[in-house]
């Protein structure tokens, strides 16, 4: 299964937010799109960062409250893993199990082109297996 195939599923949008947003904003948008990760972007195409629930735990541990107030830009990880459509899902798995990241945005000549969480990577392989075993079920009972 390709990235590709999992996006025309899903869609390719994803939702951004500056680096000069604040942390509380950002705490804010994941609320609101019941999402645990937004790719940081100044025009919602190039990649500078991902920013995560854990990142925003992290910095509220580390600064206290007060952190809400600080940029994205100061907590979110500015060293992405992306994937291309082309990826296949399996190694989308073994880089989120690797890199103990949930979130893989998906990038095209540069450009942001969709997301795809371990929720959606599961989600496919339960649909594989489900089809799987019914077309061995209806083998077997064709027999
Ligand atoms: P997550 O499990 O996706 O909520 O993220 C856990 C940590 O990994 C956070 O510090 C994120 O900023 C970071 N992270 C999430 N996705 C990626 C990615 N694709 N590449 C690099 N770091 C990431």
């Amino acid at each position: 299964m390709t990235v590709r195939q999992v996006l025309s599923n899903k869609g390719a949008q994803v939702v951004t937010i500056s680096p000069d947003a604040t942390l509380s904003q950002a705490a804010a948008l994941l609320s609101e799109k019941r999402i645990g990760a937004t790719v940081v972007s100044e025009d919602g195409r190039a990649v500078a960062g991902i920013l995560s629930e854990r990142d925003i735990i992290r910095a509220v541990a580390q600064d206290g409250a007060g952190a809400l107030d600080a940029a994205v830009s100061r907590f979110m990880t500015r060293d992405v893993v992306t994937c291309s459509m082309s990826a296949d899902t399996d190694h989308l798995m073994r880089l989120m199990t690797n890199g103990k990241f949930r979130h893989v945005p998906v990038v095209e000549d540069g450009v942001l082109a969709g997301i795809i969480s371990i929720g959606d990577v599961v989600n496919r392989r339960l649909a594989d297996i489900e089809a799987e075993q019914q077309a061995l079920k209806d083998y077997i009972a064709a027999g």
